[in-house]
């Protein structure tokens, strides 16, 4: 079966050139799902691990809008339609810089699987631009926002493909897009989700994905008999994940001590509290600021800036039990890896999308630690992207509660089928290999049932 992955893996890189991390994607669930195909002949015969590779379709377009100065600007706009075997397209819209195919690509196929996980009907999208939203104005924001959606309107709708938010995209560019989609479509439907309280949006959605993952290592410890308090937790990120995770890790009697924007990181020892954590949000959310404002304000906190030509992360070599990443991807490579073991963490609860590189999850599988891979760690937002969808269809929303209540419901039940399934096909422990497998199988299945599509 070696060969098998070694001969797909060639036809990927040399189909998809110039995309490292939708081959990084692509790899790391063609090694868990050979399990699976040397048992079942009939995924083989039907081509299903190859057809789950192409997207059913990529869109790339232009988005042209005006700066303040009134100097015409041109940025790229994509939405890459992974799969619909088992429900609309669904998964967030990413701003930022660096986005380009090959990472859309990635985050399109990695949310096939996760959105397979939830239990919820949902299949596989991602989309955005290069557009950087640091340092625009609301209004260059909103005239970018709607000029993105003129065209992509054309292609999504409540049963087609509902998109949400992701890095860069939070409720103002979401409240642009839809006001724009609203105003073209002359409809008001939940084709987006992450949609603010007063026109459909879901209570829990902003905290989902940061709640979710610490459900998720809530979890993992609970297979040990141990629980979150008192437990010291590196929190990378400071972004929408990262300040919800900082939350509920407070509440569950955790320490964090570190956050990081893509500037540097902080480490304050004695822990950032719900005062800190509250400076975090104004910080970030309004003020639009840098993470270093953190360490002038609060005495007794260490500023490192980011070293880009480092080798490793400095984050993630401070003592701690649990780490919980939530930047960005291969945020820690294999050096920083081996560094999180020495220094005694034991649980992985992965907030943002493959936030490991290959070779580090290898070291955390060989040391067999509490690692929760992002498709399933950080499933909780599009769970909750998904009740919202249900909200919108009935016009009704469920109260705070009720909804909390869902998601750990459901990040229960996530943990629950990644144990089974990796038990099931003998590897006892690997939630890699759990999460690739069990959302392969669903997702397989309807194809199957579906024909050749
Ligand atoms: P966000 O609110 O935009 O925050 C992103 C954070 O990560 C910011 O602190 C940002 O710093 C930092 N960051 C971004 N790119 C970076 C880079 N290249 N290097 C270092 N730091 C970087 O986004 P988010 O929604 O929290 O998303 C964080 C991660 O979670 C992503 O991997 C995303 O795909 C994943 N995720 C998000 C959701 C969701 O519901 N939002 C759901 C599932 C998974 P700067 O401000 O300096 O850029």
């Amino acid at each position: 079966m070696k060969e098998v992955v070694a001969s797909l893996m060639e036809g990927v890189k040399a189909k998809n050139p110039a995309e490292p991390e939708f081959h990084q994607a692509v790899a790391e669930v063609a090694e868990s799902v050979m399990l699976v195909l040397e048992r079942h002949p009939e995924y083989r015969s039907a081509r299903i691990l190859e057809r789950i590779i192409e997207p059913e379709r990529v869109l790339m377009f232009r988005v042209p809008w005006v700066n303040d100065q009134g100097d015409v600007q041109i940025n790229r706009g994509f939405r890459i339609e992974m799969n619909s075997a088992i429900g609309p397209y669904k998964g967030g819209l990413r701003f930022h810089p660096s986005v380009n195919l090959g990472i859309l690509k990635f985050l399109a196929f990695e949310q096939v699987f996760k959105n397979a996980l939830t239990t919820l009907p949902m299949g596989g999208g991602k989309g955005g631009s290069d557009f950087d939203p640091k340092g625009k104005s609301d209004g260059e924001v909103m005239r970018f926002c709607q000029s993105f959606m003129t065209e992509l309107q054309r292609h999504i709708g409540p049963n087609t493909d509902v998109p949400a938010g992701d890095i860069g995209v939070g409720g103002r560019e979401i409240g642009y897009m839809f006001g724009q989609y609203k105003r073209l479509a002359n409809e008001f439907t939940g084709v987006l989700t992450g949609k603010g309280l007063n026109w459909g949006g879901s209570l829990i959605r902003p905290e989902a994905t940061g709640y979710g993952s610490v459900y998720f290592a809530a979890e993992m410890l609970e297979t040990r008999g141990e629980t979150l308090e008192g437990k010291i937790c590196l929190v990378s990120g400071s972004g929408n994940v990262a300040q919800y995770t900082t939350e509920k890790l407070l509440e569950l009697g955790g320490r964090v001590v570190t956050l990081s924007d893509s500037s540097g990181y902080i480490y304050d020892e004695s822990g950032i509290d719900r005062d800190k954590l509250a400076f975090v949000m104004e910080l970030k959310n309004e003020r639009r600021g840098r993470i270093k404002e953190f360490a002038e304000k609060f005495r007794g906190s260490v500023y490192t800036a980011t070293d880009g030509d480092a080798d490793h992360n400095p984050l993630w070599q401070h003592k701690a039990e649990c780490a919980f990443p939530s930047a960005t991807q291969n945020e820690i490579n294999a050096k920083d890896a081996k560094q999180l073991l020495s220094n005694g963490v034991y649980v992985v609860s992965e907030g943002a999308n493959m936030p490991t590189t290959i070779d580090g999850v290898e070291h955390f599988l060989e040391a067999g630690i509490l690692y929760g891979p992002g498709k399933a760690a950080n499933a909780g937002g599009v769970a909750v992207s998904g009740l919202e969808m249900a909200q919108n269809s009935m016009r009704y929303s469920w109260t705070r509660d009720e909804v909390d209540q869902r998601l750990k419901m459901i990040m229960q039940s996530i943990h629950r089928t990644c144990l089974d399934a990796a038990e099931r096909f003998s590897t006892s422990g690997n939630y890699v290999n759990g999460a690739n497998i069990a959302g392969f199988l669903k997702v397989a299945d309807s194809m199957l049932d579906q024909g050749v599509v």
